[in-house]
């Protein structure tokens, strides 16, 4: 029965899916690494124009994604 329980259990439990992306910068093209879920505000290096935002969990992703690196 406890192995069951167990089971049962790790369903709900979310496992993180951190992972680093490609971003784009919509602005000036400049193409650099963002953390997937990154707890503060990433600037593009360039022209300092936001390319993700913190939501608590996933970063929202303002540029264009162009490869995920897992
Ligand atoms: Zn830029």
């Amino acid at each position: 029965m406890k192995q069951e329980f167990e089971d049962s259990v790790e369903k709900y439990i979310p496992k993180p899916r951190s992972k680093f992306l490609k971003v784009k910068c919509p602005k000036c093209g400049n193409v650099q690494i963002v953390f997937s879920h990154a707890s503060r505000i990433v600037q593009c290096h360039v022209c300092g124009e936001d390319l993700a935002v913190p939501t608590g969990g996933k970063a929202k992703i303002l540029g264009e994604v162009q490869e995920v690196l897992e």
